[in-house]
């Protein structure tokens, strides 16, 4: 079977309902089926998840892909330092925002992902970005280290 890319996924003809679905059903695949459901919290499956989806976007810059994370309203992401190889990527109003604390909890780690399989294609080496920072855990904001 060939692969789906990520524009064909835009092609949406549904007719009595529309191109969402609740936040609610996202938060339950990732906190319900993935984090709950999957062994170890899914770690493996949601970096392999997330830098597949990653790197399918269609975006040719840093800052393509953090406009379209935010298009895709995953989250509201900023590029808070910037070292030589390394970006702290900061996400407000992410997905996880309002859900109850749990400490010791950091639940994003396939949106970062999705940020590392992005950076990975844009910048044709290796990236791996790792969550320092989430909602969940009652920080203020989810927040990834990225390293290239
Ligand atoms: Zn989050």
């Amino acid at each position: 079977m060939d692969d789906f890319s990520f524009e064909e996924l835009k092609n949406i003809n549904r007719k009595k309902l529309s191109n969402s679905v609740p936040l609610e059903l996202y938060r339950a695949i990732r906190l319900i089926g993935m984090y709950q459901g999957l062994p170890m919290h899914g770690k493996s499956t949601t970096a392999t998840i997330g830098r597949k989806i990653g790197e399918s976007l269609p975006v040719n810059s840093i800052n393509e892909a953090l406009k379209l994370f935010e298009s895709l309203n995953i989250g509201v992401p900023t590029i808070v330092d910037e070292k030589e190889n390394e970006v702290i990527v900061q996400v407000d109003d992410c997905f996880c925002k309002g859900l109850p604390h749990k400490e010791g909890h950091l639940v994003c780690d396939l949106e970062g992902a999705i940020l590392e399989g992005a950076f990975t294609k844009i910048l044709d080496k290796r990236v791996r970005a790792k969550e320092t920072k989430c909602n969940v855990n009652g920080d203020s904001c989810c927040e990834y280290q990225v390293k290239m």
